[in-house]
C-alpha cells in the first residue's frame, strides 16, 4: 500500500489521458499522458543519481509547467521538495541552500553561475538548469530517460517537500511535510470545495508557496481537472480566461486588482462556480464589493505552510453561509482550539492564541528541534501564532499574529480591531496598525493608512474619530499616511519593516 502523495494524484488521472490537462498563455497544451511521461523522464533522472534517502531537491526556477512535472517528478521518485521563492537573491539563497543542504538543486540559465557556486560550497553535487522557454540541462539529461517509471514507496509519514515559510514575522522556517500530510488535505479539499467533474481551474499563483502548489495544484489534479496555466499574473489575461473556467484561487491583492478592472463583473463570471481566498486577510469592503459586481460571494480559507489548510468557509449551501471577516470553520478532520496564555479554552467571541492538531500538521522545522519543541503543546497541538476568536456558529475570525499583538500601557491592543474601524472611514482605501518602542507606556499604537485613490483622509481627524470610537488606549498617538503597505510576494503586509520605519518615533 504505497502512501506516496504522486499515487493518489496520478490515480486521479482521468481515463482518457489524451485529454488536455494544462493549458498556457503561451499556447502550450499538455495532455494527462505528456505529464504521466514527463515526470517519469524526469523521476528516472533523479533515480539515476544515486541520492541518499530524504535527498532534497531544491528549485528555483520561473513557474512553468515543467518546474510543476519537476515536483512531480520528485515525489514521484521519493525525494523531498524544497520549493524556493523567485524574488530571493544571493544572501537568501546561500542561507537555504546552507540550512536544507540539497543533494540536486535546479535553477534557471541565467542564475547558473551564482547558484551553482552556493551550492557546491552546501556540497550540492547536481545543479540542472531549467528555463521559462523549455531548455536548460534538466529536460536535456531527462530526455535520455525512460517515459516509464515506478512510483517509488513511501509511507505516509515520509517526508514529501520542506516548505520554508514566508518570512513575514522573521527568518524563514523549513515546515517538513510529509505525504500524508499533504494527501489528507488535498483529499478533504476535494470534498468540501465539492471539486466535481468539468471543474477547470485558473492558475495564476506562484508554485513555491502552499496556495499555488499545494492547495491549487493538488486541488486540480487529484480530482483531475484542466489548469489554465498562467505563468503570471495579470488580470487582463485571468479576465480572458475566467469564462473558461470554473475555480480561482488568489490572495487578496489579486481580487483587488481584478476589482481594479472596469470590465470585470457578472458576464466575466458567468460560468464559474466558486472563488477561493487565502494567505492574508481579505478585507470585507473587498468581499463585499465583489459580491455586487460578480453576484459571486468568495470563500475566504485559513491556512500556512506548516499545516496546509486549516478552516474554510463553506462551500456547498448545507455546510452553512459564507461569512466575510471570517475564514470559516476547522475543516472535517482539523481540531482548531482557541486558547489564553494559560492554555486553556477561551469562550465564545473571547480573543485568544490559535492552536491546532489534525492529519495536516508537519513534522516539524528542519534542524530546529528546539523550535519545534516550544511550537507544540505537551498534549500535541500546533500553536500557529495567530490570534483569533470563534463565534456562536464556530466560524473563526483571524485576528492578527501573536507577534504583532500591541501591549500598550500593559493593555493589550489587537492591530485588527483598530485597523477595522479605521478601514471604514470615508476616504481610506487599507490600513496597518503596529506597535513602536514608548518610554512611557512600553509600547505605542500606531497607525499607517492608505488613501482612496483621490483622497487625503488626515491623520488627526482620523485620531478624533477613533477617540469617540474606542478606549483611549487603543488609540493611535499616531497616523501616518502614505500611498501603499510594504508587502512581500504573497500580498502579506510585513508589519516588521513598518515597525522599523518608526521605531524612534518616540525615543
Ligand atoms: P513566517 O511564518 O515566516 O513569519 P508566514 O506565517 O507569513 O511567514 P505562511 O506560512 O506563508 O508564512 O503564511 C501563513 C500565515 O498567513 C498564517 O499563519 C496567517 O497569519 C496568514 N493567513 C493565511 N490565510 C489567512 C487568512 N485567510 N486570513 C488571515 N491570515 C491568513
Ligand atoms: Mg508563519
Amino acid at each position: 500500500n504505497n502512501h506516496n502523495l504522486f499515487a493518489a494524484l496520478r490515480a486521479a488521472f482521468p481515463t482518457q489521458l489524451d485529454a488536455t490537462a494544462i493549458e498556457t498563455d503561451d499556447g502550450q497544451y499538455y495532455t494527462w499522458r505528456d505529464l504521466d511521461r514527463g515526470t517519469a523522464m524526469i523521476a528516472n533522472l533523479l533515480a539515476s543519481l544515486d541520492l541518499p534517502e530524504g535527498a532534497r531537491v531544491a528549485v528555483q526556477t520561473e513557474k512553468s509547467v515543467e518546474a510543476l512535472m519537476l515536483y512531480l517528478a520528485t515525489l514521484r521518485a521519493g525525494y523531498v521538495y524544497l520549493p524556493l521563492n523567485t524574488a530571493y537573491q544571493q544572501s537568501e539563497l546561500d542561507y537555504f541552500i546552507g540550512n536544507a543542504e540539497p543533494s540536486v538543486v535546479v535553477c534557471t540559465g541565467k542564475n547558473f553561475g551564482w547558484v551553482s557556486k552556493l551550492a557546491f560550497k552546501a556540497g550540492t553535487k547536481h545543479v540542472f538548469t531549467l528555463n521559462e522557454d523549455r531548455t536548460g540541462t534538466l529536460l536535456e539529461r531527462a530526455s535520455h530517460h525512460s517515459d516509464e517509471h515506478e512510483i517509488a514507496v513511501k509511507g505516509e509519514d515520509d517526508l514529501a517537500a520542506i516548505l520554508y515559510t514566508s518570512g513575514t514575522t522573521g527568518r524563514s522556517k523549513g515546515a517538513m511535510l510529509t505525504h500524508g500530510n499533504m494527501r489528507s488535505n488535498a483529499l478533504t479539499l476535494k470534498s468540501y470545495w465539492d471539486w466535481r467533474p468539468g471543474d477547470v481551474l485558473v492558475h495564476a499563483l506562484p508554485i513555491f508557496h502552499v496556495h499555488g502548489l499545494f492547495v491549487a495544484v493538488h486541488g486540480a489534479l487529484i480530482n483531475g481537472s484542466k489548469m489554465l496555466w498562467c505563468a503570471r499574473f495579470d488580470p487582463k489575461r485571468v479576465m480572458e480566461l475566467l469564462p473558461r473556467a470554473t475555480v480561482f484561487m488568489g490572495v487578496p491583492t489579486l481580487y483587488v486588482r481584478l476589482l481594479g478592472e472596469a470590465g470585470f463583473g457578472r458576464e466575466t463570471c458567468r460560468h464559474m462556480r466558486l472563488f477561493i481566498s487565502g494567505s492574508a486577510p481579505l478585507l470585507l469592503e473587498t468581499f463585499n464589493e465583489f459580491r455586487e459586481r460578480t453576484g459571486h460571494t468568495i470563500l475566504e480559507r485559513y491556512g500556512m505552510s506548516e499545516t496546509v489548510m486549516l478552516t474554510s468557509n463553506p462551500c456547498k449551501p448545507e455546510d452553512g453561509e459564507r461569512l466575510g471577516g471570517t475564514v470559516g470553520k476547522p475543516l472535517p478532520g482539523v481540531e482548531v482550539r482557541v486558547v489564553d496564555d494559560k492554555g486553556l479554552r477561551c469562550p465564545v467571541g473571547e480573543i485568544g492564541n490559535v492552536e491546532v492538531r489534525g492529519p495536516n500538521v508537519f513534522k516539524g522545522y528542519w534542524r530546529m528541534p528546539e523550535k519545534t519543541k516550544e511550537e507544540f503543546t505537551p498534549d500535541g497541538w500546533f500553536k500557529t501564532g495567530d490570534v483569533g476568536r470563534f463565534d456562536a456558529k464556530g466560524y473563526l475570525t483571524i485576528v492578527g499574529r501573536s507577534k504583532d499583538l500591541i501591549i500598550s500601557g500593559g493593555y493589550n491592543v489587537y492591530p485588527a480591531e483598530i485597523e477595522g474601524y479605521i478601514n471604514e472611514m470615508p476616504g481610506v482605501a487599507e490600513s496597518a496598525v503596529i506597535g513602536v518602542p514608548h518610554p512611557d507606556f512600553g509600547e505605542a499604537v500606531v497607525a499607517v493608512v492608505v488613501p482612496k485613490p483621490g483622497a487625503t483622509p488626515d491623520g488627526e481627524a482620523i485620531i478624533a474619530q477613533l477617540k469617540r470610537q474606542i478606549a483611549n488606549f487603543k488609540v493611535p498617538k499616531r497616523v501616518f499616511v502614505q500611498p501603499e503597505l510594504p508587502r512581500n510576494t504573497m500580498g502579506k503586509v510585513q508589519k516588521n519593516l513598518l515597525r522599523q520605519a518608526h521605531q524612534d518615533l518616540f525615543k
